[in-house]
């Protein structure tokens, strides 16, 4: 029995009954089945169903809001602000998965001296999406609807921390068109996960930490599968002394705090440069202390609890050992007794580069901050990772910023922004982070497989 509670106050919200390893198996066996079927009608049939899947986000978005802040405890604000930023991105998919899949001619048989060579693509087959809970409308359509479109049937996992939502994920999907058979959701945990894996899947697209991503990529080794790990981060940023400091604080503050810092690509570490450290510091802490924390249906709400009451104790630990070796907690350290996974938004302040807060994902309202004497010291720091999701910098020069971030090894680089996914660009992890892409005509081909084509007419 899978039991889901509200992490704003720990009551039970209710008791589903999870998946077992021959129900997916039968699971399985369906979504098999109906592949080939799927693939076979035309796109414009499949595109109508995921439009109108995106029209009833729109439509349901408060009922949805509301079961994902509850078991998510992500403040309702930011549950509104997920589901009205999802369509965007399935109209991207709508508009450029027809293209990504179109038959290309690679040459003429002139040009060859007599064979005509043609590309085509074709879905992968039977695809398992296990998915996070701390996006779970963006994690979750950047995989299923462009594999959905290309011709894909998919085994979905939720995340067992968000799975009232997977299930309105999936009821919307098949109330809006998609057959029973090509969408399957799976309720349970990881032992649900790593049984949809024993399946003879043709890909597997995970969301989630490094540490089960690595569990996923040994799973699928000897299966030769289609393999992407979208995983975490210690996403840095770089301060120059030429900003407005009031602007870049402000907004790296919003990047670290947003969702009580449960994102991939929350900012983690803020390197500032001397000269405006102590500015930076200031106007960091008087946004931060400006953040409402607290009950998540509030709309005025900006930090909730925690989703995972067990990330508490990572926190607690990191901040322990960052005031003992030296820096400053500007701000918070500690959880709030209030019933709830609540943590306080944390700042600290002089972080040396080898402290836990500085080299492991935090996944919460801690941020530590370091200054830096140099643009090449920053670059050095940034780089100092395992991780490799986002970077960004924050001047008021852009060939400077642009020469700094050509140096960062990460899948993505901001420039004055930060926290920022779009739909036209790659998502891509590097090293840690994750192998593969979602996200852009990359992201709609990963559910793909070419085929070549050497046409030769007879003599
Ligand atoms: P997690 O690794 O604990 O769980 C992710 C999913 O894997 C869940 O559905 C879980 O049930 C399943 N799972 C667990 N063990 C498994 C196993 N042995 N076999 C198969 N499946 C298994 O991660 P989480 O707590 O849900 O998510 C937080 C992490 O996700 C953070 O590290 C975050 O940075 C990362 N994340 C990355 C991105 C990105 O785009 N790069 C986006 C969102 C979240």
């Amino acid at each position: 029995m899978l039991s889901v509670h509200n992490p704003a106050n720990g009551q039970l919200i209710q008791n589903l009954e999870e998946d077992t390893a021959t129900t997916i198996a039968a699971k399985f066996g369906r979504a098999k089945h109906e592949q080939k079927k799927w693939s076979a009608v035309p796109f414009s049939k499949r595109a109508q169903a995921i439009a109108k899947f995106r029209d009833l986000l729109v439509e349901r978005l408060e009922e949805l809001a509301q079961t994902m802040s509850q078991e998510t405890g992500k403040p309702i604000t930011q549950a509104r602000n997920e589901i009205r930023a999802t369509p965007g991105r399935i109209d991207f998919f709508l508009e450029h998965a027809e293209s990504a899949m179109r038959e290309e001619l690679a040459a003429e048989s002139e040009a060859t001296g007599g064979t005509r060579e043609v590309i085509s693509f074709e879905p992968l087959g039977v695809i398992a999406n296990i998915s996070a809970w701390n996006y779970p409308y963006f994690v979750g359509s950047n995989v299923f609807v462009p594999a959905l479109l290309t011709g894909n049937t998919v085994l979905y996992k939720p995340s067992e921390m968000a799975t009232l939502t997977g299930l309105k994920i999936d009821s919307l999907l098949h109330e809006a068109g998609i057959p029973a058979d090509a969408f399957i959701t799976i309720v349970g945990g990881g032992a649900a996960g790593s049984a949809l894996l024993e399946q003879n899947i043709q890909g597997v697209f995970f969301t989630g930490s490094y540490s089960t991503g690595q569990k996923i990529a040994q799973a699928a080794a000897s299966k030769m599968i289609r393999v992407q790990l979208e995983l975490g981060g210690k996403d840095p940023a770089y301060v120059c002394e030429d900003v407005n400091v009031a602007n870049a604080a402000e907004s790296l503050a919003e990047g670290a705090f947003y969702n009580a810092g449960q994102s991939c690509c929350a900012i983690e570490r803020i390197y500032v440069h001397e000269k405006i450290y102590d500015a930076f510091l200031d106007k960091f802490l008087s946004t931060a202390k400006g953040y409402e924390v607290g009950d998540p249906t509030k709309d005025s709400t900006f930090v909730g609890p925690l989703t995972r009451s067990q990330q508490i104790e990572i926190l607690e630990a990191q901040v322990q050992e960052a005031s003992s070796k030296g820096a400053r907690v500007l701000l918070g350290g500690k959880r709030l007794t209030s019933a709830g996974n609540y943590f306080e938004p944390t700042v600290v302040a002089d972080a040396d580069q080898n402290l836990r807060i500085m080299r492991e994902e935090s996944f919460g309202p801690v941020i530590g901050i370091q200054k830096v004497k140099s643009d090449a010291e920053a670059i050095e720091r940034m780089n100092d990772t395992e991780y490799g999701l986002t970077a960004g910098v924050y001047s008021q020069n852009e060939s400077r910023a642009r020469e700094i971030l050509a140096q960062m090894d990460s899948g993505s680089v901001y420039w004055n922004c930060c926290d920022r996914v779009s739909p036209r660009l790659p998502w891509t992890g590097r090293r840690h982070s994750g192998i593969g892409s979602t996200l852009s005509v990359i992201g709609i081909r990963a559910f793909l497989q070419p085929k070549a084509w050497h046409l030769r007419a007879p003599k």
